[in-house]
């Protein structure tokens, strides 16, 4: 089977394999590659400031803390005892140990060094595993909403995209009934992300071991990624739990996680994974070998400390608190706004309200539907408030196509970071508020039709 799969972005691209002949400069595959649109904002909003604007930041996937100074101490001796050339490409042996004792005693199984590969994030292990696991037409299931670079990288190797929706009536979560009748015997892949990005959605134990089940029964052969890289930023008390914990499925999981959110470190680039067997971590080993060498020795003697000082879990307790405080005044805030409703998240740092009834009155959704269908495609009626939003009432948000777009049709919702200032989100919720009833500068922001994409 030979079978293409296009990503959504890329449908008016060239869709088969290059012919020896062809027009274009880039490869075949490099046109079924899709991107984070977090990252494609950032001009945007820019020339708003540049044009005098603030523009309160709700895009952002980063927590706005500094780096603890017990960590950035560690960093910068390390460099000054020049820490500072190649170093295992696995990663270094003190950062796997630390690693391999915090998974073994927060998942209450039994990790070894060498089944732990440190990667430049906790990105780069989503994309290397669809390409280590899957030929092309193999299947990946991943969550709609989720993380876009679950759906963006199955075009560029070919697997066919399998998104499981999320439902807001299960506070997006999902349940081994909701995932069944996804299996087939293509699936190598079964993504999982708890908590959340964008929903902030968390799975009970008992949701676990139901979805345990079904991935015994049904897909053995595959594996579970599970994107674990918001585990410490939890709610009311509630600890991280992990499928790798339900008996039977540490075997058949990668546990994936990192340093960017639980220690406010984005620019660090530290991320790992935990894979089932050593031979596995050896193929992730070989592709670090291939992409990027190593990362830097430094950084990664700065996470063992990050891992392991006593002093982290008040950091990371500090940072929590905030959120949590932000979710509990924004979530009351929206779902005072006409129109707009929220779900209480459980965990990360985003809220994802439900936005229907905004997009009903301000016209969105027949302006949607009046665009010339090429346009529309790329486009919802989330998107055009995302645009209206930024552009006339300076809040930017992420629309729900930014989280998956293959069957988010007719789904209207927006992902507001809270990884920003309290005083800051109180204007945002201001300007939402504002923006709910500008129904005037709504239409001519279309008629405009400056800034829709
Ligand atoms: N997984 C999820 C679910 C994320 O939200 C993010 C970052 N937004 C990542 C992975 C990637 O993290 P990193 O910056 O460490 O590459």
């Amino acid at each position: 089977m030979s079978a293409t799969f296009v990503h959504a972005e890329a449908m008016d691209k060239p869709t088969t394999h290059a012919p020896a002949q062809r027009e274009s400069l880039f490869s075949a595959r490099t046109y079924r590659i899709g991107s984070e649109n977090a990252f494609r904002i950032g001009p945007q909003i820019r020339e708003l400031e540049m044009q005098g604007h603030k523009v309160i930041k709700c895009n952002l996937g980063e927590p706005d803390f500094p780096l603890a100074k017990h960590v950035a101490d560690e960093i910068k001796r390390q460099i000054d005892l020049d820490l500072t050339k190649y170093c295992d490409p696995q990663g270094i042996l003190p950062l796997r140990e630390a690693i391999a004792r915090v998974i073994s005693r927060t998942r209450q199984i039994d990790v070894s060094p060498d089944r732990v590969v440190v990667f430049p994030g906790g990105k780069p292990p989503i994309g290397l595993a669809q390409e280590a696991y899957c030929d092309p037409g193999d299947e990946v299931i991943y969550p709609s909403p989720g993380f876009p670079i679950y759906e963006s990288f199955t075009g560029y190797v070919e697997a066919k995209p399998v998104p499981l929706h999320l439902r807001e009536e299960s506070d997006f979560s999902f349940s081994g009934r909701d995932l069944e009748p996804l299996i087939t015997d293509r699936t190598r892949l079964i993504t999982l992300n708890f908590p959340s990005n964008p929903t902030g959605g968390v799975a009970t134990m008992e949701q676990l071991e139901d979805i345990a089940e079904v991935i015994k029964a049904k897909a053995p052969q595959a594996r579970v990624y599970s994107d674990e890289i918001y585990e410490n930023i939890m709610f009311d008390g509630h600890k991280h739990l992990s499928i790798a914990s339900v008996p039977g499925m540490a075997e058949r999981t990668i546990i994936a996680s990192g340093a960017s959110k639980s220690f406010a470190w984005t620019g660090g680039r530290i991320g790992w994974a935990v894979f089932p067997t050593t031979e596995e971590a050896a193929v992730f080993k070989n592709l670090n070998i291939n992409y990027f060498s190593c990362i830097p020795a430094y950084n990664q003697m700065g996470a063992v400390v990050a891992l392991e000082s006593p002093l982290s879990a008040g950091t990371i307790a500090q940072m929590c608190d905030a959120f949590q405080e932000r979710r509990d005044l924004m979530v009351a805030g929206l779902n005072a706004i006409p129109g707009v409703s929220c779900r209480k998240p459980g965990g990360a740092f985003y809220l994802f309200p439900n936005v229907a009834g905004m997009c009903k009155t301000l016209g969105a959704i027949e302006a949607h539907e009046k665009m010339p269908s090429d346009e529309r495609r790329r486009s919802s009626p989330s998107t055009l408030l995302q645009m209206f939003l930024l552009w006339r009432h300076q809040v930017a948000t992420m629309d729900r196509r930014s989280f998956g777009s293959l069957g988010s049709e007719g789904e209207h919702y927006l992902r507001l970071s809270i990884a920003t200032a309290l005083e800051d989100l109180k204007v945002a919720l201001e300007r939402i508020r504002a923006a709910a009833s500008d129904v005037g500068g709504f239409q001519d922001f279309i008629r405009e039709a400056k800034h829709l994409s």
